[in-house]
């Protein structure tokens, strides 16, 4: 029997200080709190590098959504890390290069290019994730 609604969790990577990391995290909040508030459970990666022993089990047991602001993968890499299962995997910089008229700028508060294209990825992902379905062991893929 599996559970066609399992959740996905959502992890934003911590770019802070950097507009492609703010991207990722207000991009990782409409996700979760507008779009799919129900299907979602957003993960903070300082959690994770902190080790913090729920973070690590809810990563272990739902497929993971990450979003990252650059090629570093700072979030997919550390949910693997912790033996989590990427699902989907998006950075921010290769939004921009797929939306060329939305370039955020500004870091603690985006300019409205960089807020819409937070919009338009969140939405990306939404999608994504409804094609992202049943049960974390029904999916397979490695936990190492
Ligand atoms: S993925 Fe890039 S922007 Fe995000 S935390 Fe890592 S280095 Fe910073």
């Amino acid at each position: 029997m599996t559970d066609a609604k399992q959740k996905v969790v959502v992890v934003p990577c911590s770019g802070i200080g950097k507009p492609l990391g703010t991207v990722s995290r207000e991009a990782a909040y409409e996700l979760c709190d507008n779009l799919r508030p129900e299907r979602t459970r957003l993960v903070a990666l300082s959690k994770l590098v902190l080790g913090d022993a729920e973070a690590r089990d809810q990563v272990r047991t739902s497929p993971a959504i990450t979003i990252d602001g650059c090629k570093q993968m700072c979030a997919s890499k550390l949910v693997k890390h912790h033996g989590g299962r990427v699902a989907h995997e998006v950075a921010v910089f290769d939004a921009v290069r797929n939306h060329k008229d939305l370039k955020p700028k500004g870091i603690a508060e985006l300019n409205p290019e960089g807020r819409e294209l937070a919009r338009v990825l969140a939405g990306e992902l939404a999608v994504e994730l409804d094609a992202i379905g049943g049960s974390a062991a029904e999916e397979g893929g490695p936990h190492a």
